[in-house]
């Protein structure tokens, strides 16, 4: 049998992974996936506590899924969108208009949350020129920002150890403080939020003539550490928006297809955007898929004569794939069929009830952050200090890492343990990845 682990360290570049570090390391090889587990080359079954990166929606080897995908197989893998249509992309692109806040009515795919925020960005810097508006070609983003790794959703993004090595790439962002109350004791939750909307509304007042569009992960910014947002800020940062004509982009690449509770983050605070990038969940974890969402008075700015140049000029080779559409169909009409929204939400209260007995208590856990199934831990060496462990223990890593030899996979945002269950996760699945990770925490930081 071959030895996969070896042939990992031989072939493979891992994403945000030191290699020299991870060669030192035994790599956790997944054979295979049953509903919310997942399986290793040895047998040893793992739940699934990030939903493989935040992806995967309704569990593994889901039949309707894999069907979709086998069905479509049969018809056909792939064809191109750019000078021919096809009817999984057509299928999916109305079935995504019913579902999204309204006034999005158009559908733009690519392949990835990063490109879905990459056409986002694109659309809204040639919006205002279609319009002669050229001076508005600047975005704004909340520290801590992140969304994706392509060069422009890099420059959005505002996570240092991320980010700025790439700095001399990258264009210039307007920067927001970002309304993170557990950073601010001394400010209530609505003087946080307001700080935040201030600095908002001071920028949009001297640069508005400046300003393309707001960028921003609505309610919860999940790789800064799943912070949560005050409630009002999404609603009062819309508002600005209308109010100095600046776009206002919500990327729901993270935080759509329920993990909030609600199939959209915004729809908890009646929000409208006038660009939504999705990914992760939309096709239930199985295809790279994503989709850029556009209102009509965007779309119709780029409608002119060839010569003109209003064309949208950007589009991938997978863009619209088959397979992928095939099965994000499927993944949508589980929703509906399954009333999985409805289902979701006695697993969301157990989930915080068993947080605030389990793991808030924990000496060592200075707050647990919680919207929906987004659920990030934050651990920290003196918890009424608010004071974080040295970087260098990786106190983060060693917790998910020792809560895998209790079959359970959780992954580490620097000391942020992040909590994402399929939303498939059942009630006693809830309890065991709640009592583990509070094990874990206990035996790395002491009870
Ligand atoms: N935006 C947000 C909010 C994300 O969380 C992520 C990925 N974690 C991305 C964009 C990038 O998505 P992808 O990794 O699919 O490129």
């Amino acid at each position: 049998m071959k030895n996969w682990s070896d042939l990992d360290k031989r072939y493979l570049w891992h994403p945000f992974t030191q290699m020299l570090e991870w060669t030192d390391t035994d790599p956790l090889v997944i054979q295979r996936g049953e509903g919310n587990y997942l399986i290793d080359t040895d047998g040893r079954r793992y739940l699934d506590g990030i939903s493989s990166l935040w992806v995967n929606v309704h569990g593994h080897c889901r039949d309707a899924l894999d069907k979709a995908i086998i069905e479509q197989l049969g018809i056909v893998a792939h064809s191109t969108l750019l000078g021919l249509s096809s009817i999984p992309s057509i299928a999916l692109a109305e079935k995504l208009v019913k579902i999204v806040p309204e006034g999005l009515t158009r559908v733009f795919y690519s392949d990835s949350g990063s490109t879905a925020v990459e056409v986002a960005l694109k659309m809204a810097f040639q919006y205002w020129r279609n319009l002669g508006r050229h001076t508005k070609r600047k975005f704004v983003t909340l520290a801590e920002a992140y969304h994706g790794d392509t060069i422009g959703s890099v420059s959005l993004g505002q996570i240092d150890l991320f980010h700025s090595i790439f700095q001399p790439l990258l264009f210039h962002t307007f920067s927001l403080p970002t309304p993170f109350p557990y950073r601010h004791p001394d400010l209530s939750l609505e003087e946080c939020r307001d700080r935040s909307l201030d600095h908002l509304r001071a920028l949009a007042e001297d640069h508005a003539e400046e300003i393309a569009a707001v960028v921003v992960e609505p309610l919860v910014q999940g790789a800064a550490g799943m912070i949560v947002h005050p409630p009002g800020f999404l609603r009062g940062v819309e508002s600005l928006c209308r109010e100095f004509d600046i776009l206002l982009v919500c990327d729901e690449v993270a935080t759509g297809f329920g993990r909030t509770g609600k199939m959209f983050a915004c729809e908890h605070e009646g929000v409208r955007p006038d660009l939504m990038s999705v990914a992760k969940g939309l096709s239930g974890g199985y295809l790279p898929l994503a989709a850029t969402l556009a209102t009509e008075k965007i779309y119709e700015a780029f409608l002119g004569e060839y010569a003109e140049y209003k064309t949208f000029f950007h589009g991938h080779s997978y863009t619209g794939n088959a397979l992928a559409c095939a099965v994000a169909c499927a993944n949508l009409d589980i929703f509906e069929s399954e009333r999985i929204l409805e289902q979701l939400q006695p697993k969301i209260a157990l989930l915080q009830e068993l947080l605030s007995t389990e793991i808030a208590p924990l000496p060592h856990v200075g707050e647990v952050r919680q919207c929906g199934f987004m659920v990030g831990i934050e651990i920290v060496e003196d918890s009424a200090k608010r004071q974080s462990y040295a970087p260098e223990l990786r106190t983060g890593a060693r917790i998910t890492q020792d809560v895998r030899s209790r079959g359970v996979i959780l992954r580490p945002l620097g000391d942020v343990v992040v909590m994402m269950p399929p939303l498939s996760v059942t009630q006693d699945e809830i309890r065991t990845l709640v009592a583990s990770t509070a094990q874990s925490i206990a035996k790395v930081c002491g009870a």
